[in-house]
Parts: structure tokens; sequence; C-alpha cells
């Protein structure tokens, strides 16, 4: 999938020598979360240390600069813009000052309520320094002169839904997580130190145990006298954890609301296999977004899965071109067929979502001048028809294909044979009785918390 961008990644660490170390080797781990910006804050004895910049961990962080952030907590973020513009002021974690002391913010999804929340806030007088909706975080810390744990707990109340964030107040370390758990926030231990992180990727990274999720409406207070949790939602919504984080996002070697996004996406394959299945000789993936899918697909149908298709993992994704033949040579830079697996085979092409298309309808057509036979397209996730509130970086309603063409439209613009997409009620059906805890927004268009 090249339309959707991943939203953002954060780290905490508390009580962990060289805590800055630790937190870079996770940003590293959960650099598929966002590209643009990276950075990290440290605090020894009460004084703060940031450092950020704009590109990636290995590019902000290439000298070593992690050896200027002294001591035992840390957090840090990677940033994919999805509400405020890609520039350095954006860029987090955000550092202020107010009624308690330093603090620092790192924050993943977007607040639904944010046009209220700023207009709330101008209006009493909050002079905004970046664009960002997770600033809103600290004007409320100011605002409610909120010091101790439960006057930090009602700011997160305030603030509604979509956010797992990392909050550094020199003594303490909070993780704190949406009443409906959009995005995903999980703890663990890293010797005698704690360690909060979007994906436990991050932990594997730096050798940290994996212990449960932050749960959606907690606030989970760490410091070296221990840990306190804490409820900030008067009662739990049921969940909308976000299922593009299973389908598309979160690292396949992840544990993310507590599934394995690896074999949920092979799971995937396999119903997608019996919902639509093809008549066919070869399944080819998408790389690398398709993998999994591919893989259960396959062996649902009892058919080889082969690479058909290449990733060239050293082009910028950044790169555009505008014409047909610019575009056509820029997927092919991106994705290469191996002509000698296609030839002559009738194809079935997998990826996890279509969205524009525009990249999908390039590579059928680059299996078929490499003399694919049959060219048939199966999408593990249902027709997605609207764009995303809770901190996922979507196209328009208008440039989303599922939402401007009928079924067979798309087939004929995609130019394939056939095209399937997996049933919304079959993909939250392999929850079993789960299945109501997911956000389907972006399928259904059903916004459990409207934006405000
Ligand atoms: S609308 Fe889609 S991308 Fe956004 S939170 Fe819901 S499932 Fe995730």
């Amino acid at each position: 999938m090249e339309d959707i961008h991943e939203e953002c990644g954060v780290i905490g660490l508390i009580n962990v020598a060289e805590a800055a170390n630790f937190a870079a080797l996770g940003l590293h781990a959960l650099q598929h979360r966002g590209q643009e910006s990276a950075g990290i804050v440290s605090c020894q004895a009460g004084q703060f240390h940031l450092i950020k910049g704009m590109g990636l961990v290995s590019a902000v962080f290439s000298k070593g600069e992690t050896a200027n952030l002294p001591g035992a907590a840390a957090i840090g973020h990677v940033r994919y813009s999805t509400a405020g513009g890609s520039n350095f002021a954006n860029a987090q974690p955000l550092l202020a000052r107010y009624t308690g002391g330093e603090a620092a913010l790192a924050h993943n999804g977007n607040l639904a309520r944010t046009a209220r929340l700023q207009r709330e806030l101008c209006t009493a007088g909050a002079l905004f320094q970046t664009t960002t909706d997770s600033e809103i975080f600290l004007h409320l810390l100011a605002r409610e002169q909120a010091v101790s744990d439960e006057d930090i707990a009602r700011v997160f109340a305030l603030a509604g839904p979509a956010f797992a964030v990392v909050l550094l107040l020199g003594d303490r370390l909070i993780a704190a997580r949406d009443p409906y758990g959009y995005r995903p926030l999980v703890l663990g231990r890293l010797g005698q130190g704690q360690v909060v992180a979007s994906e436990t990727c991050a932990f594997d990274q730096i050798g940290a145990v994996y212990e449960r999720e932050i749960e959606p409406g907690e606030m989970l207070v760490l410091s070296a006298s221990g840990s306190r949790s804490l409820s900030f939602a008067e009662t739990l919504p049921r969940p909308a954890r976000c299922l593009l984080e299973l389908i598309y996002f979160a690292r396949p070697d992840s544990l993310v609301f507590g599934e394995s996004p690896h074999l949920f996406r092979q799971r995937s394959g396999r119903l997608l296999a019996a919902e639509q299945p093809t008549q066919a000789d070869i399944v080819v993936p998408i790389p690398d977004s398709g993998m999994s899918a591919a893989m259960g697909y396959a062996a649902a149908l009892h058919l080889p899965w082969e690479r058909g298709l290449i990733r060239n993992h050293y082009v910028g994704r950044s790169f555009i071109s505008p014409g047909q033949e610019a575009r056509a040579a820029a997927v092919r830079m991106k994705n290469n067929v191996v002509r000698e697996v296609v030839k002559d085979k009738r194809v079935v092409l997998v990826d996890d979502s279509l969205i524009r298309g525009t990249t999908t309808a390039a590579l059928g057509n680059e299996l078929r001048r490499a003399g694919a036979r049959e060219v048939h397209l199966r999408i593990a996730c249902p027709p997605t028809r609207f764009p995303c509130s809770y901190g996922v970086d979507f196209p328009r309603h208008e440039e989303l294909m599922a939402h401007n063409y009928s079924l067979p439209e798309i087939r004929e613009r995609l130019n394939v044979d056939s095209l399937g997409y997996l049933s919304l009620n079959g993909m939250v059906g392999l929850f079993g009785d789960k299945s109501d805890t997911f956000c389907t927004s972006c399928w259904s268009g059903d916004y459990r918390v409207p934006p405000e």
C-alpha cells in the first residue's frame, strides 16, 4: 500500500541507565511509523535535554548525539505528519515549562476534537507555537495547572481520542491511551527499569520483555518508587482499536492489541481465498505489504506463492513524477517484475488494501508486459471508501478509488481479469467475540467519535 502513511511512533523509558541510547535504538525499530522527523528528550536530576530534527532516526542521531542526552529517563518520537505540516517546529517530543516544571510530550494519534479545543484554548489566551494537535496536551496541562497524577488524568479525559502519549515530568514517566484505544501502546521491562512503546518490535530491539498493553482509558505513572495505574474515563466505551494497524501499519514481527500482525494477515489471506477464490497458477504478493496475506491466500488454495515482484528498498518514498510514462518508470523503480516467474502464468496479485489504485494499476500492466496470461487482483480488506480522523494520513474522499467507482468500474480501470475484496463482516469475524472492538470507519463510514 503506497497511499496511506504511518502515523507516529513513541517510546519512553525510566530507571534505565543511558535511557536515551535505548530510546534511539527503539526508534530505529519504530521507523516504519514515521520518517519525517525524530527526536528524544532525556532527563537527569530535573534537567531536560532535547535533540530533534527532520529526517530518519539515523540522520538525526548520526554522530552519537545521544551522548548529549544524559539521564535514566527518556522519551522519543518518530513522526509522519497527520495534523500540522512537516517542519522542525512540529517535530516531537514537544518541550514546555508550566506550573508543574518542565514537561516533554510525544503523541501518536489525532485529536478528533482539535478544532474545538484549539478554539477554546486560543479564546482563553493560549499562544500555539506549532500547528500540531499534540500541543493541545501541553496547553491543557498549563490551563488546568495539572501537577498531581489525578490532575494530569483529568487532562487526558479533556483531550479525548485519539491518542497514545508518553509524557516525561522529571521523576515521572506517564503513559496514557485514549478510552477507545485507537492507537497501540505497550508496557515492558528492561532490567530494573520500565519501557513503553507503540509496538513490541522496539522491545525486541533493546532486549526488553513485553508485559502487557496499556489499557484504553488507562494512565500509567512510572517512577523510581514503582508504578501506579489510574483510569481517566468515567465509563469505558466499546473499544475502537485501529484495524489498519493489524492490516498494514504495524511491523509483522510486533505484537499489537495482543495479536501478531503477520498471523492476522495470513488468516485474512486464507479467508479471502474462501470468499474470493481464483483459478490461477501462482500467487504474487505486492511487496512488502501483501506478503503475509498472499501466503495465507496461496496456502488455502494449494497454490504456490512466488516472488513475481521485487521491491527496491533504496528508493525514497517521496519519489513523485508526473505523466503516465514517468509514473510507470517510477513504479518500475520501486517494484520490478521477475519475468521468468510470471511469463505465461495466470497470476493472482494480492495486496493488503487498495487506496488510490494508481500503483496497483501500473503493477498489473507491468505483469502483463512481462507475459502474464491473466492478472487477478485480491485485496485483503474491504473497499476503503472513507478517510480517517484518528491519526492516519489518508487521501481525501475524492481520491479514494472505492469512494468514486463501483467494483466493476475499478476492475476495468485497473485492467485486471477479476477483482475481489475481503468482506467487512468476514474481516472483523476473524476476531470472534472481540469483533466489535475495532474501528472500521474507513470501510464503513461509521465514525464512533465525530470530528469537532
Ligand atoms: S478510520 Fe481506519 S485507519 Fe483510522 S483509526 Fe479507524 S481503522 Fe484505523
